[in-house]
């Protein structure tokens, strides 16, 4: 793209799109196939929230009314549920929302921001987007190296990302790193914990953000209805963080940043523990599935924390994500990563898990 008119910011014109899982529509249109599934985008596979629908159909004659720009019911129904004032509670269009009001809050031309790599997309395109440097430590064994981040940040660093569990590599940070971590940060920086998988984690040994709420420097935690709650088409996450930061982010707020179907939902969702419950054991049951399938199998795969898992295909990525979609069967390929060999799996249904393994049998087959 060339710059001109209207002049646009170096800074932004730097910025790398951000590049979404394939839809299966998409794929479907393109290939000329049907009946394909998606394990791309770590969506719930069992659908929306019950509890959520319900809400939704209740409440959908009110769309001609504003929605309550604070949030209240679900601002409270949050404070309850996690045990913190409702006065540090943010909810935002996904949590991607947040990460936009953080970095216009927080950030100016030149300021600093400490992230792990690979990692998130998003942090680097927030980042940028308010000017921002990005400053990216590699991972050390797939794991966020918490050492390199902090020896990293500098008198100009103002945030730092920790991705908990990490989205591509489905690892977390240890209560202890974490602490060491967090009391050796300068005052002035901000550090972001984003729990978007948070649900799914088992290691009892975790560091959780809302632990932090009151911690010097600030600790703010982004959470996701898109996730364990079966969301992502509706766009509602949040963030808890002390409340004067919550006071700053309100002013750069849109005034009806989340829609009133996307609020009921929320609140609904929030209290089907049913449906949660459900979601763990479909992931949980899914991935031991897949690590005893595939060391049946010798194909090396990653433990993981979260709803989605890395495979060494020991091969190029990009061509058997291509041969998968030939097979109906949408994943991610992690060259664009820095692993030119992974691809990442989201954990599906029992048919959707066995059909991948099936699909990617045949193309490991067809490729030798
Ligand atoms: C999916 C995901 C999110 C969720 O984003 P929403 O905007 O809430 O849908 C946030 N962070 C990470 C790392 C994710 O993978």
């Amino acid at each position: 793209m060339t710059a001109g008119r209207p002049p646009v910011p170096a800074y932004i014109q730097k910025i790398a799109p951000y590049v979404p899982g394939k839809p299966i529509e998409t794929l479907e249109r393109e290939y000329g196939i049907t009946d394909s599934i998606k394990l791309a985008s770590n969506e719930n596979p069992l659908g929306p929230s019950p509890k959520a629908l319900a809400a939704i159909a209740r409440d959908v004659d009110k769309l001609h009314r504003y929605p309550d720009g604070a949030g209240h019911t679900l601002v409270h129904a949050l404070a309850e549920h996690l045990n913190v004032l409702p006065e540090q509670i943010l909810p935002g269009n996904g949590s991607d929302d947040l990460l936009g009001m953080l970095a216009r809050v927080l950030l100016q031309p030149g300021d600093e921001v400490v992230i792990p790599d690979p990692s998130f997309l998003m942090y680097t395109i927030v980042a940028q987007s308010a000017g921002a440097v990005t400053v990216n430590v590699p991972l050390k064994d797939l794991a966020m190296d918490l050492p390199a981040m902090l020896s990293c940040v500098g008198p100009r660093t103002r945030m730092v990302f920790i991705c908990q569990p990490n989205n591509p590599t489905a690892t977390v940070v240890g209560r202890a790193a974490f602490e060491n971590f967090l009391s050796a940060l300068p005052e002035q920086v901000v550090v972001v914990v984003d729990e978007a998988y948070f649900e799914f984690v088992r290691d009892t040994d975790c560091a959780c953000g809302l632990h932090y709420l009151d911690a010097t420097p600030s600790v703010v935690t982004l959470r996701t209805f898109s996730k364990a709650y079966g969301l992502a088409g509706l766009r509602v996450g949040y963030g808890v963080m002390p409340a004067q930061l919550v006071q700053w982010l309100q002013r750069v707020r849109m005034p009806f940043n989340v829609n009133s179907l996307a609020q009921s939902g929320a609140v609904a969702a929030l209290s089907d523990t049913a449906f949660l419950a459900r979601t763990l054991d479909v992931v949980h049951g899914g991935l031991d599935f897949f690590y005893r399938e595939l060391t049946r199998r010798g194909i090396p795969y990653f433990p993981s924390q979260a709803n989605f898992f890395l495979i060494d295909v020991g091969r190029p990525a990009d061509t058997v994500f291509e041969a998968l979609l030939h097979q109906g069967v949408i994943v991610r390929s992690m060259r664009a990563y820095g692993f030119p060999t992974y691809i990442r799996v989201s954990v599906g249904l029992p048919e959707e898990n066995q059909r991948f393994l099936n699909a990617l049998d045949k193309v490991l087959a067809e490729g030798k």
